[in-house]
Order: structure tokens, then C-alpha cells, then sequence
């Protein structure tokens, strides 16, 4: 059995620590943050009443920054299940689950099992609110769990990334989840979402650094056929930029609209990359800062 997750949360709440813990066991302190979307695999068993199934699971780990509509959209296509992360130290990135990030999904993809997670447990003179009010929030969205989950799973957990408390019992109760509520996909399901995926390019305020690199990458993938190694290339194309995607400026989009024209030299032909390059150009200019 095959499932794609996706983590979702704030910059910097930990969604790629975790995931470094849990597929490679580290930890790494340096912050990188992350570009695009990265695609991991974890295969895992998971025993149920029944049987062990075994899973395959592929793991999204999204830009944690708000306002990239499109992209997020785009990565939530095909979505089985999510991890919902907030940092014990931050009190907004809390408040953020509810008016962004499963609002965001949930316009791409039905219900689908969503566990919890306030990371950074190991921090524990600065928490700013407890695992109970998370729980809270997880309760409203345990569409998938009544009755399924066994004893030893919950819905939510704090974790550390940092001493790995918590953070195989968080996939593992997603996979559980996931094994559990396998429902039939209808094949009708993708196709609705890349409908959804496309509405949510009218959603993008161009005028902002953030909206029109969210339109240059939506550009730049539309033009491949294989989504996965365009994000690869946009992940590439952007750090050579020197792109804070939290916080681009007009400058450094700009460059990295030269960087994806270089990039295609290899693909494409040089009148594709040319008119390529001075629409994305147009997109970039239209800035304002
Ligand atoms: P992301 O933006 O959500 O992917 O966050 P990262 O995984 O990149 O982590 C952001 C920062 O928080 C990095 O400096 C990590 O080392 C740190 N961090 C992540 N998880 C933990 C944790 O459980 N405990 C502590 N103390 N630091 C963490
Ligand atoms: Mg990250």
C-alpha cells in the first residue's frame, strides 16, 4: 500500500526535523529552510487487529511560509493523510493550523486523517502553551480515528525532533490511520483537485515578491511533464538565487527567473526559453516593493 502525507506548519516549527528523525535518525541544529517541495520515502509496517500491512509512505515537506497558495495547492494534489506541526515555543504558529494551513488543504482534498504535533518538547523552560491546547484543536479534526485508533495511539503528541521523543509514534499513528480508513480512491478525486490546484493560482496577489515567485515556479512546472524533478530544479534554482522564500525581495526573484532560463537550456529549445523567460521576466517586474 501506497500513501502520500504532507507536513504542514509554520517556518521553522520543525516539519523537516522531524522528518530527518524519523526516515534517517538525525538531528541536524543548522536551519535550512525548505524550497519548493521535497518528496522522501519511509516504508513501515504497520500491525492492525488483523494482519501487518505494510505501507510506503511519501513524504511532502512543503514551504512552511504563508501565501504560496499555488504551490501548496499543487503539492496537496493526491494527499492521504497530513502531520499538522506547531512549535511549544511559539504561540502564533498554534493559531496559524486553523486560519491557514487546514483551511489551505482542505479546499484541495476531502477529509483526510490528520495527526498532531507541538514540537520542541525538549525546550522546556520556554513553552507558551501546553499539548492539551493542541488536543483540543486535533479533536475537531479526528475524522478518520473514533474508533480506530488502538490504545497506544493518539491523535496528537509532543514530540522532539531533537531527542526523537514521540516522533515514531506521530508517523506511525498516521500510518495507522491510513492503513485503517483505506477507502477506494475514485479516480474522479485527482482530477477534481487539480481543478482546485489551478483555482487557487486567482487566489495569488502578483504585486507581492511572495505571489509572483509562487506564479514563476507554478510557470515554470507547467511547462514540464514530470512535477517532482521541477521542483528539484526550482529547489536548485532558487537557493543559487540566494531566494529567502520567507521573505523574497524583487531582486533576488528576478535572478532566479535567469537561473530557471539557464536551467532550461538543457531541456529546451532557445525560442521555448526565450518567450519563457520574458513572460516569468514580465511576472517578476510587475513587483512592487
Ligand atoms: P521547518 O521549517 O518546519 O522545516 O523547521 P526545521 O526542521 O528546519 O527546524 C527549524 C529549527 O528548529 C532548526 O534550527 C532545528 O534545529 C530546530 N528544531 C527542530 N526541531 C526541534 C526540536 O525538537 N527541539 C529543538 N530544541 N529544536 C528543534
Ligand atoms: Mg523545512
Amino acid at each position: 500500500m501506497k500513501k502520500k502525507i504532507v507536513l504542514l506548519g509554520d517556518s521553522a516549527v520543525g516539519k523537516t526535523s522531524l522528518i530527518r528523525r524519523y526516515v534517517l535518525d538525525q538531528f541536524d541544529d543548522s536551519y535550512i529552510s525548505t524550497i519548493g517541495a521535497k518528496v522522501t520515502m519511509k516504508e513501515l509496517t504497520v500491525p492492525t487487529a488483523e494482519e501487518d500491512a505494510s505501507l510506503t509512505l511519501t513524504i511532502w515537506d512543503v514551504i512552511g511560509r504563508e501565501g504560496y497558495h499555488a504551490l501548496h495547492a499543487k503539492a496537496f494534489v493526491g494527499v492521504d493523510g497530513a502531520i499538522l506541526v506547531t512549535d511549544l515555543t511559539r504561540e502564533e504558529t498554534l493559531g496559524s493550523l486553523e486560519r491557514y494551513w487546514i483551511p489551505s488543504l482542505f479546499k484541495v482534498v476531502e477529509k483526510v486523517p490528520l495527526v498532531f504535533a507541538c514540537n520542541k518538547s525538549d525546550l522546556k523552560g520556554e513553552h507558551r502553551y501546553g499539548p492539551d491546547d493542541l488536543n483540543e484543536i486535533a479533536e475537531r479534526y479526528s475524522f478518520g480515528a473514533e474508533g480506530v485508533l488502538p490504545k497506544w495511539l493518539k491523535t496528537s503528541y509532543s514530540t522532539s525532533a531533537k531527542k526523537g521523543e514521540n516522533v515514531k509514534k506521530l508517523f506511525e499513528g498516521l500510518g495507522y490511520m491510513l492503513v485503517s480508513a483505506d477507502r477506494l480512491t475514485d479516480p474522479l478525486d485527482e482530477f477534481y483537485q487539480n481543478l482546485v490546484a489551478r483555482g487557487a493560482r486567482d487566489e495569488i496577489d502578483k504585486n507581492t515578491p511572495i505571489g509572483a515567485l509562487d506564479s514563476i515556479m507554478m510557470d515554470f512546472c507547467d511547462n514540464f511533464d514530470d512535477s517532482r524533478t521541477a521542483m528539484l530544479i526550482l529547489r536548485q534554482e532558487i537557493a543559487r538565487a540566494g531566494i529567502d522564500v520567507r521573505n523574497p525581495s524583487k531582486e533576488g526573484v528576478l535572478k532566479a527567473v535567469e537561473y530557471l532560463a539557464e536551467a532550461e537550456y538543457e531541456f529546451k529549445d532557445e525560442e521555448t526559453i526565450m518567450t519563457n523567460l520574458e513572460r516569468r521576466l514580465d511576472l517578476a517586474r510587475a513587483v512592487k516593493e
